[in-house]
């Protein structure tokens, strides 16, 4: 049996008098699909209950990108450059992050989704790049090129992470769509990756189940652009199925 991979979705508002459409872009469900998932879209479901019975199914969680988490979540004031919110996938996605981590079940977050992380767990955001850290060198950089693939900056990370020991490197260049990022880090998670800036790229569990949330956006490289992102997600894969499978490991 595949590992089932929970991808939480997102809400589009394609037209005015529609009601909106819950999904996510296709590179997330190939990635997964690749590196050996079943991947499963979950709707934003707001009733604690039928969210939890969604979530047990899971042999773990993929929190995607999109757009601004709630400053409420973290209790700051909206800033003035907030972007647009998404208030039935934050009320659904906190709390599977909050389970996720406490329950030892595999959880990769990707843009958004590292944010999603850091907010369930108790930490905050920078709600703007641009206008919060002046020296920054460009975080939408690709989102402005309109390539998903451009490469926007370098980013270094921390030796010995588990980031660093699946990409087999420590320095690497990555593509950036996001303006908003991680400010004070939760408890439970520790910083693995910075951009030149000092902008946090990625953050990692500090206990032993699998907790990874990267800024950029590995699930539009993985396939050809940087194969070595191919790693992480044959990672989060294989931690999935050793939960369903514990305690044989997938090879
Ligand atoms: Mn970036």
């Amino acid at each position: 049996m595949k590992p089932l991979i929970g991808i939480s979705c997102g809400t589009f508002h394609d037209r005015a008098w529609c009601p909106p459409s819950f999904g996510h872009r296709q590179t997330y469900v190939d990635a997964i699909l690749r590196a050996g998932g079943a991947p499963m879209l979950i709707p934003p479901v707001q009733d604690e209950a039928t969210l939890r019975a969604l979530y047990e199914r899971l042999d773990g969680v993929l929190f995607a990108g999109g757009g601004d988490i709630s400053p409420a979540h973290y209790g700051a004031d909206p800033h003035a450059k907030l972007g647009v919110i998404d208030p039935l996938r934050d009320s659904a996605e906190l709390p599977m992050a909050r389970w996720a981590v406490a329950e030892g079940k595999p959880l990769l977050g990707i843009c958004r989704g590292v944010q999603v992380l850091n907010v369930a767990l108790g930490g905050t955001l920078y709600q703007d790049i641009p206008s919060e850290i002046p020296a920054e060198l460009g975080h939408n950089l690709s989102y402005e090129r309109e390539d998903w693939t451009h490469m926007a900056h370098e980013i270094r990370i921390a030796p010995g992470s588990r980031l660093a020991r699946l990409l087999g490197a420590e320095r690497l260049t990555i593509n950036s769509l996001h303006h908003q990022a991680v400010r004070e880090i939760a408890p439970g998670l520790r910083a693995v990756a910075w951009a030149p800036d000092g902008v946090i790229e990625a953050l990692e569990g500090t206990g032993d189940s699998f907790v990874l949330g990267v800024q950029g956006h590995p699930e539009a490289l993985q396939a050809q652009a940087d194969p070595r992102w191919q790693a992480v997600f044959a990672a989060f894969v294989a931690s999935c199925a050793g939960l369903r499978q514990a305690p044989a490991r997938a090879a």
